[in-house]
């Protein structure tokens, strides 16, 4: 039977760090490619972690049925494909994810619950949350109460996770051994 591992947690709770370090520990975990509308940052490779696409297409996509679930996260719409996921599953591989709640939600009611693991990155309260965004990189006001309005949503999901990992300021190597007492108790 495979797995799906989901990582939640929202902007600026080192989410992004801790999946990397799952890839490197973990090459024999798949990673399956989401589609997104949002623009390629810098350093970014179309194909990799993304596919890259204009809206239309994606829309094109959702009426094909090419998504297990897809979601509004901000302004840009963001889709997890069936090509990516069901066979790999099917074979009993484990497939690491990256989610929004609402992403999360909607695979709870496809998926079999012993099928899901959900991992809730916990970087604390919006007040220090927003400390590290800030820190990061010029933020306007209204970018920073859209940020918090996502804080709130995700949080939502904290008490239904499988597992919480604690990721405080400069406590980043607790958190990674916690997460490899996790993937490799799977
Ligand atoms: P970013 O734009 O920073 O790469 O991703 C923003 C957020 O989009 C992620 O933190 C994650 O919560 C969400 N996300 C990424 N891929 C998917 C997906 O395939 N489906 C859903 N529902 N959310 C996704």
């Amino acid at each position: 039977m495979g797995k799906l591992v989901v990582i939640l947690g929202s902007t600026g709770s080192g989410k992004g760090v801790l999946i990397q370090h799952i890839r490197e520990v973990r090459p024999d975990f798949l990673y399956p490619r989401s589609c997104t509308t949002r623009e390629m940052r810098a350093g970014e490779i179309d194909g990799d972690q993304y596919f890259f696409l204009a809206k239309e297409e994606f829309e094109r996509r959702i009426a094909a049925g090419d998504f297990l679930e897809w979601a509004h996260f901000g302004e840009n719409l963001y889709g997890s494909l069936k090509s990516e996921i069901l066979l790999p599953l099917q074979e009993g591989k484990t497939l690491l994810l990256e989610l929004d709640v609402q992403g999360v939600r909607s695979l709870q009611k496809m998926i079999p619950s012993e099928q899901i693991i959900t991992i809730f990155v916990d970087a604390g309260s919006w007040a220090e949350l927003e400390r590290r965004v800030r820190a990061r990189a010029p933020i306007s006001d209204s970018e920073l109460a859209k940020r918090k309005k996502r804080y709130e949503d995700e949080v939502t999901f904290k008490d239904e996770a499988t597992h919480v990992v604690v990721n405080a300021t400069g406590k980043l190597d607790e958190a990674k051994r916690e997460i490899d007492a996790i993937i490799n108790a799977l």
